[in-house]
């Protein structure tokens, strides 16, 4: 027990702030709670010398661009097959206006995951200083047809766009994959390679931030090109769709239902999407 003052007043030795400088006297009840007050406070605000060096309030990572991101399908989509079935021009092809998507096995439907993550996403690019904007605002209504979420990436003058999916295959399949768009001689075209750069950036980060396997049954190394996807083939700005798994896996669905699993999906697409824009 003797040991303990002689710490203590080694400590105060290397670090005098730690114990109060030079320490002149007892000071009284009232005082030394004031002092211990005054010195929490002090100590909050001044600069931790081991924590990392953040000299000025630097500008935020994504300020200045713009993030349109695409929940796929809609909650009021399996209501409505009249107004969704409406066939749109896609340039390559004549194709439904929009779809139900899939669901897990238990019935939680892809249109609800695509947007809960994509609310994450929104919250995490905006904290980041990016503009974002949502091809729908809410999960109850029906559509828009994928002809116009292509247009709101385009209005928007999108530096990117991501299109939110899960896959609804063969339950032994599973892992996740990237779509980017190919050339069909149309509107895309130009932006065909700066799509296929996000779609590495956004494939990279997902699996490093998810730890999801690339898909054992799409692609290549989780990169898949397509010229059928209206979402895609009317873009004229940076987009990929992202497949974050099979919903009809029984392992990938129970990671899907989880809160905390779809905030490291949001947080892995901010960090691929943030990569690109800042590369
Ligand atoms: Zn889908």
């Amino acid at each position: 027990m003797r040991a303990l003052p002689a710490t203590v007043l080694a400590v105060c030795g290397l670090i005098a702030s730690a114990c109060g400088g030079a320490g002149s006297g007892e000071p009284a009840a009232g005082q030394a709670a004031a002092t211990a007050s005054a010195r929490t406070s002090a100590t909050t605000t001044e600069p931790d010398p081991t924590a990392p060096v953040e000299r000025a309030p630097a500008a935020k990572p994504l300020e200045g661009k713009t993030v349109v991101i695409d929940p796929g399908h809609n909650g009021g989509n399996a209501r409505n097959p009249k107004a969704i079935n409406r066939k749109v021009n896609v340039l390559t092809q004549w194709k439904a206006c929009d779809t139900t998507g899939t669901a897990t096995d238990d019935g939680y439907p892809e249109a609800a995951f695509t947007w809960d993550v994509s609310k994450r996403l929104v919250k995490i690019l905006k904290s980041r200083g990016a503009r974002v904007k949502l091809t729908r605002p809410s999960n109850t209504g029906v559509g828009p047809c994928i002809t116009e979420r292509a247009a709101i990436g385009n209005r928007n003058k999108a530096d990117a766009a991501i299109s939110v999916h899960a896959d609804g295959s063969a339950a032994a399949n599973h892992g996740f994959h990237v779509i980017m768009p190919k050339k069909i001689n149309g509107p895309v075209d130009p932006v065909v390679k700066k799509s296929s750069e996000l779609g590495v950036a956004v494939r990279d980060a997902f699996r490093e931030g998810t730890g999801l396997p690339y898909s054992t049954y799409i692609g290549s190394k989780a990169l898949d090109y397509r010229n059928d996807l209206g979402g895609l083939n009317l873009s004229t700005v940076p987009k990929i769709f992202v497949e974050c798994g099979n919903m009809r896996n029984a392992a990938e669905a129970a990671k899907f239902r989880d809160p905390r699993f779809r905030q490291r999906i949001a947080l892995a697409l901010a960090n691929g999407l943030q990569h690109y824009l800042n590369s």
